[in-house]
């Protein structure tokens, strides 16, 4: 029997209530697979720091080391909340820009996905979003603005001031460049490539090393669209986009547009790839307005599931079969309440009641079908 250990990073807010429905389903994949999956907790977040003293407490750190891939819940606290912890230990200074660091994980994969029998989800028109909404965001992730150089301080002038620096070097820019040539590859040859180098030097030097990485990817179209363009594209006709990639900020950013587009946030997964772990974690934060009340929606955790059973298990079948379980749940009728107002014509479920009905459609699905 296969095994793979799992570290399981609940978080905060409603990361505990969106991982329970994650290990249902990674339950049943193991069954019908006959893998044997070792879930195992880790503390991680703000609830690790009060508990523990740490964001990211040693044990953790063991725990993710051992385990063949990683499943993270979001963390974090409302702004008020947040100001219990000292500024070093927040979450994502203290925990989470520490694990993506420690694996170096530069990659990050965020799909956008809305067919379009669930339109209706969108706060777009029908005719803009066409056939639907299919791309796919890919981000650097350990670079940037997030990993420059910080210094905050008193200058010469008696002011408070605070200088951040957003650095990168060839070799980051260029690893995550074949990250995106490769995806595009596998899909439509075309790249967008999202950059400001009408301001930027980082860009000037980004688009550079693009473009030669591009070389050995003659068959992919590269199309340039500065950033502020590309988030009016991406209300106006996000059709036209098939693979985009840019760096840490402007990612950050644009794919919680694409969150936007397709009707929530809770619709966003993501995988986070280095050369050796990939961690796997929804795109949206720990929704602390919604924590506790079992309505979030926790089709990005799951969809994080598939994105792990598919890129660090090989499960690619599998990895389809959650997808489309998922969405048969919503093509049945069903809503989580971030999707639709009561009155819509939808039948409204809970966290627990949407990973139920994806377990129960899952289980239906012969195992090696696609
Ligand atoms: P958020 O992403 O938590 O929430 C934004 C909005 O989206 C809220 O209205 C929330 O209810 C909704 N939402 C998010 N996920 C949802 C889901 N699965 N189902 C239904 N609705 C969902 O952003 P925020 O409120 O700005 O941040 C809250 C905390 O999360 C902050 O402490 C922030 O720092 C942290 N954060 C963490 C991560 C991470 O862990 N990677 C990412 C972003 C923000």
């Amino acid at each position: 029997m296969t095994a793979y250990k799992i570290a399981l990073l609940d978080g905060d807010g409603i990361g505990p209530e969106i991982m329970a429905e994650a290990v249902k389903i990674l339950d049943l994949v193991g069954k019908r697979n006959n893998i044997e999956f070792d879930l195992q907790h880790g503390a991680f977040g703000a609830h690790a720091y009060f508990d523990h003293g740490h964001s990211f407490p040693e044990a953790t750190k063991q725990l993710c080391d051992s385990a063949d891939a990683i499943l993270k819940g979001p963390i974090g606290l409302s702004h008020e909340e947040s100001k219990k912890i000292p500024v070093d230990m927040q979450p994502e200074r203290g925990a989470l820009l520490p694990l993506r660091r420690r694996y170096n994980t530069f990659a990050n994969i965020r799909p956008v996905f809305l067919p379009k029998s669930l339109a209706h989800f969108s706060p777009l028109k029908p005719e803009i979003i066409g056939e639907g909404i299919d791309f796919i965001i890919i981000r650097e992730l350990v670079g940037g603005l997030y990993f420059g150089k910080k210094e905050s301080g008193i200058n010469a002038q008696g002011k408070r001031y605070v200088n951040e620096s957003l650095e990168y070097d060839e070799d980051q820019i260029a690893n995550i460049a074949k990250v995106a040539f490769e995806t595009s590859m596998k899909r439509k040859k075309v790249l967008h490539n999202i950059h400001k180098s009408n301001v930027l030097k980082s860009s000037v030097l980004w688009n550079e090393v693009l473009e030669e990485v591009g070389q050995d990817y003659p068959e992919v179209e590269i199309k340039h669209i500065l950033v502020d363009a590309a988030a009016t594209y991406l209300c106006l006709n996000p059709g036209q986009f098939d693979v985009m990639v840019m760096e840490n900020m402007f990612g950050d950013i644009l794919s919680d547009q694409g969150g936007g587009i397709l009707g929530s946030l809770g619709l966003m997964p993501s995988a986070c790839l280095g050369p050796e772990k990939a961690y796997y974690e929804p795109s949206h934060g720990s929704a602390p307005d919604i924590a506790g009340q079992n309505i979030a929606n926790p089709y990005s955790m799951i969809g994080s599931v598939a994105m792990m059973l598919e890129m660090s298990f090989g499960l690619e079948a599998e990895a389809r079969n959650v997808w489309h379980a998922m969405q048969s749940v919503f093509a049945q009728g069903n809503s989580t309440p971030d999707l639709s107002k009561p009155g819509e014509g939808v039948k409204m479920i809970s966290t627990q009641a949407f990973g139920d009905l994806v377990v129960e459609e899952l289980d239906k699905t012969p195992v090696s079908s696609s």
